[in-house]
């Protein structure tokens, strides 16, 4: 079992319910089709502050997270159609984010949850 934890974006809490990443996380497709069984564990909104980021992971950690992922929306947007493309996301700077978070927590933080971009080799840092 992979005990996961998502950040999703400030940007959105009002528009997406997380249908999608957690529809991801159950079938174990697009970001989580690494895992046997993944398992949600909490999930929190990425701030611009660094250090509260590595705060919230930390308070993931201590409720049993093994792994951080975090949402496709924060680095990538929605293109024409259905698919999605790299860049554009909520976020500008997520790979800063999650080598933070990885370092500073001693998890890794994937980048990625569900309608991983055409041609996206999922990162993980840590
Ligand atoms: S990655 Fe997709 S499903 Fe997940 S929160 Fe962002 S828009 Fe919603």
């Amino acid at each position: 079992m992979s005990k996961i934890g998502i950040f999703r974006c400030q940007g959105n809490e009002k528009k997406c319910p997380l249908t999608n990443c957690l529809l991801s996380l159950q079938e174990r497709k697009q970001g989580f089709a690494r895992y046997d069984q993944p398992e949600l564990y909490g999930i929190f909104s990425l701030q611009e502050d660094f250090e509260e980021n590595v705060n919230l992971a930390n308070i993931m950690k201590s409720k049993g997270v093994e792994v951080i992922h975090i949402a496709t929306c924060a680095f990538s947007k929605k293109a024409e159609g259905k698919n999605w493309e790299l860049g554009g996301g909520y976020y500008n700077n997520v790979d800063s984010i999650a080598e933070k978070i990885a370092k500073e927590t001693g998890l890794p933080c994937v980048k990625g949850t569900a309608h991983l971009p055409e041609g996206y080799e999922v990162e993980c840092f840590g």
